[in-house]
């Protein structure tokens, strides 16, 4: 085994492959750019070494500078994780050459599945079976456009070097072709480096099944059953689980045994995922393979008790494989949530910021190793690279962490999913938490009516018109700002503070507001405590106990606990599995209000300007495109917000431009 591996990562997976290597007695070291001198991953490693500056070009893809990093720190090996080096063939050779070990499959590999189109020819002859389409080497706008129409409407354009659900377009007349196809070729220059496209046909109400495959270098090759991705949105998995509901064995052994046959007719060795994608009747067509572990490798290792990363490690390492595929079993249902960083009420945009409060489940500790899950009623695993006080940063992906939980049955494993999501407590930026406990509880999710559709379809039932405030949050949010004005004189509650407003008699008004609602609480002192009145009944309230942010009350009868978490104006209440948002109007504070903010006409991110649609002094209607702007790994089309005329333009394409920054000068008309 290697004394010493390099890192070539950052986030949630650098701290996961050093946790392995920590458990193996294998030394660890990091690497990390600017942005990163104090993330998490940097502190967990044994050694750290800086590597540039924030940019992922000038850092964590700086394959060179990442060798001889290695080298001087005296690493054997080098493992990529995933992004970044991770389907970089030209890297996995350079580190051979440096006689750096990579942890992942030979170059070979790599080139033969990197270009979709490519691999699909070699599937082709190795009989694994392929959707419908085009993917050969006619590039010609006209030509595909008649392949396309040949294959039948709805298609899909995909990027060959495409990967992490970006280059691709789904066209769903002849007439959408052209367009589709530049923007679809814009997108892939810009993030692959290359613009070729493959056409297939897409399919309707699939599902993502993918098989987990491993091989050695001593010829061996199993199949660590699949993962269903099917919730997805964006074409980018939201949840993971295994196995996959409604799989028979018989199935399941085909499908393994495709796979196997796809790893081995490229001399795969290592982790790696065949990807499928299925039809309800259960017919499946290779799709792609990630010559990498994968994102949401973990729910594989929680039903068969294995750690992943060890067999990276091993296989390496030149070991044979631990066990034969007739060793292999799956022990109950594993679910894995991605927790982002991103607004689902706003497109998925993602979102950036400090965690100003972070809060995990109480998650039962998740010890790698044979067999640790397996029989373990209930487990939860956090994977995560930040901390409270952390950034997510617009350089990289805004993942969070990821949430996987084990049960002994799907149902079990939902329940343990919907409880550890409650418990998941996230200020400071915008989280998709609330819209996966959403999700996890729908009716569609809950029976296994999976399709990678199913965020779409039911949009209505995900996405519910907001909820007024109840009282129990209202009344949470009072105390703790009572209880925070008068902390140190817990005995009078009108001691100690200054500048309150009093109307009459010892009674005051709070105005709290959230994105619906405006709230006037009245609270009236007592004796015995406070009243606490919104709208006409009034009920006694009393702080019980606080503990830091977490508060007991009594409303009236009933003792409410919650965590209030207080942000300048914003208090966050966290109470019931929920989260509200409530803007205190503090009387006394006269911050500058309400910049509104002229529609969609200012970045909502730091990003780059990738193309703008319009001139100056043209006049378009409402919603019309006018610039678009690559960040955090996506596009995103900035529209008109009303009619009008557009009057200046103040940045060219390549231009970088902060959050909030004016993009062009407009009058409504
Ligand atoms: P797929 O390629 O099928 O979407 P995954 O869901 O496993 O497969 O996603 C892998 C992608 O996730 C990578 O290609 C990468 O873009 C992104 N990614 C996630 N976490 C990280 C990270 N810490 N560093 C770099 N890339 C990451
Ligand atoms: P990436 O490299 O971005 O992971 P994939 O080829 O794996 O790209 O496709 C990502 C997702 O896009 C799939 O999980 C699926 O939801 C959807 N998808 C891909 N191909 C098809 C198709 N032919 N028909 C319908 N949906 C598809
Ligand atoms: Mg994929």
């Amino acid at each position: 085994m290697f004394n010493k591996i390099l890192i070539a990562n950052r986030g949630e997976i650098a701290c996961r492959v050093a946790a392995t290597a920590y458990r193996m007695g294998v030394k660890s070291v990091a690497v990390y750019s600017e942005a990163d001198a104090n993330a998490k991953h940097v502190a967990v490693c044994d050694e750290a070494v800086p590597i540039g500056p924030p940019p992922a070009k000038e850092s964590y893809l700086r394959g060179d500078k990442i060798i001889e990093v290695a080298l001087a720190a005296g690493a054997q090996a080098i493992h990529p994780g995933y992004g970044f080096l991770s389907e970089n063939e030209d890297f996995a050779q350079a580190c051979a050459k440096a006689g750096l070990a990579f942890i992942g499959p030979p170059a070979s590999a790599i080139r033969a599945m990197g270009s979709k189109s490519a691999a699909k020819a070699l599937m082709e002859k190795a009989n694994v079976p392929l959707v419908p389409g085009y993917h050969g080497d006619n590039q010609d706008a006209d030509f595909l456009r008649e392949q396309a129409d040949k294959i039948g409407y709805p298609v899909l354009l995909k990027a060959s070097a495409g990967g992490g659900g970006k280059g691709m377009r789904i066209v769903e007349k002849s007439e959408d072709f052209k367009a589709a196809l530049e923007s679809c070729k814009r997108e892939a220059i810009n993030s692959f480096g290359d613009d070729k496209v493959l056409v297939e046909k897409y399919l309707t109400r699939p599902r993502h099944i993918e098989i987990q495959v491993f091989a050695d270098t001593h010829g061996n090759c199993v199949y660590l059953f699949e993962r269903d991705c099917s919730v997805q949105r964006r074409h980018q998995k939201v949840l993971e689980e295994a196995p996959a509901p409604g799989m028979t064995e018989e199935r399941r052994r085909a499908m393994g045994e495709a796979a196997v046959a796809a790893a081995k007719a490229v001399g795969y060795v290592g982790a790696g995922t065949v990807e499928f994608i299925a039809n309800q009747d259960g017919s499946f067509y290779f799709m792609e393979m990630n010559t990498r572990l994968q994102v949401e490798h973990p729910v594989t290792e929680m039903i068969t008790g294995l750690d992943l990363v060890e067999w990276q490690l091993r296989v390496a390492a030149g070991e044979p494989l631990p066990k034969k595929q007739e060793e292999l079993a799956i022990h109950g249902h594993a679910l894995e949530a991605r927790v982002y960083a991103e607004n689902p009420e706003k497109g998925f945009l993602p979102s950036i910021g400090t965690l100003r409060h972070a809060r995990t489940p109480h998650a039962v500790a998740f010890e790698l190793g044979a067999g640790a899950m397996a029989g373990t009623p209930s487990t939860v695993r956090i994977d995560s690279g930040v901390r409270e006080g952390d950034a997510i940063s617009p350089f990289y992906d805004p993942m969070i962490a990821k949430l996987i939980v084990w049960g002994r049955d799907r149902d079990e494993a939902l329940a343990h999913m919907s409880q550890a999501l409650s418990e998941y407590q996230i200020v400071g930026l915008a989280s998709n938490i609330a819209f996966l406990k959403r999700l996890v509880e729908s009716k569609p999710f809950a029976t296994c009516d999976l399709d990678t559709g199913l965020i779409e379809r039911h949009q209505t039932e995900l996405f519910p018109p907001a909820q007024p405030a109840t009282k129990h949050v209202l009344a949470l949010a009072a105390a703790s700002l009572l209880a925070s004005e008068s902390a140190g004189v817990a005995s009078d509650p009108w001691a100690g503070t200054s500048g309150w407003r009093m109307n009459g008699a010892l009674q005051r008004r709070l105005d709290y507001a959230d994105e619906t609602n405006n709230y006037a609480v009245t609270i009236s002192y007592r004796k015995t405590g406070w009243s606490f009145q919104v709208g006409d009944a009034a009920s006694d309230l009393s702080l019980i106990q606080r503990d830091g942010k977490d508060l007991v009350i009594k409303l009236g009868g009933e003792t409410v606990r919650g965590t209030v978490v207080r942000d300048g104006e914003l208090f966050h209440v966290f109470t019931g599995g929920a989260h509200v948002a409530l803007t205190y109007n503090d009387p006394l504070a006269h911050a500058g209000q309400a910049e509104a903010e002229g529609g969609r006409l200012t970045a909502p991110m730091p990003g780059k300007i990738v193309a703008i649609l319009v001139e100056k002094g043209k006049a378009v209607e409402k919603g019309a495109p006018l610039l678009i702007m690559e960040a955090m790994k996506m596009e995103h089309t900035i529209a008109a917000p009303a009619s009008g005329v557009v009057d200046e333009l103040l940045y060219a394409v390549g231009d970088q431009v902060a959050e909030g920054a004016q993009l062009l000068a407009f009058t409504h008309k």
